[in-house]
């Protein structure tokens, strides 16, 4: 999963017709909780709601804590993987030279939302052999699935 390097949660958004855009206008939480009408385009698609590095943004509107923009895939992939990892005991266990997202016996279970190399399968796959754990994949796509 790749993180943002600006905020997680933002009191700023910027507002983009399209995607190469740039992002130069800016948005506070408190004006766009109010502009109803800049809402439904970003709905219907017609606007975008990005942070500096043009991830789109959702907003969190809360009554306790104060509310903000957060980024929408990567609180989705995050809420994802915790969700199916809550289900576990043994949970970010290291095993030789990974971490596993969870252990139940002898059995490594990595959950796989987003996009992850040949490599990193294959060196997961052999570190799993290396320490008598069989491994099993959770994964999720909503496009396509490319096994080689
Ligand atoms: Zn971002």
């Amino acid at each position: 999963m790749t993180k943002c390097i600006c905020n997680n949660n933002s009191e700023y958004a910027y507002i983009l017709k399209n995607k190469n855009d740039e992002p130069i206008n800016k948005i506070t939480i408190l004006n766009y909780i109010q502009n109803k009408e800049l809402q439904n385009e970003i709905k219907t698609g017609d606007k975008y709601l990005v942070c500096k590095e043009k991830h789109d943004l959702i907003k969190y509107e809360s009554l306790i804590k104060k509310c903000h923009f957060k980024h929408k895939s990567i609180s989705l992939i995050t809420d994802w993987h915790k969700d199916w990892q809550n289900n576990f005991e043994q949970k970010e266990i290291p095993i030789g030279n990974h971490i596993a997202d969870v252990i139940v016996d002898n059995i490594i279970i990595e959950f796989q939302h987003s996009y992850i190399s040949k490599e990193d399968v294959v060196s997961r796959n052999e570190n799993s052999i290396n320490n008598n754990k069989l491994l099993y994949w959770g994964v999720t796509s909503n496009t396509k699935l490319d096994i080689s």
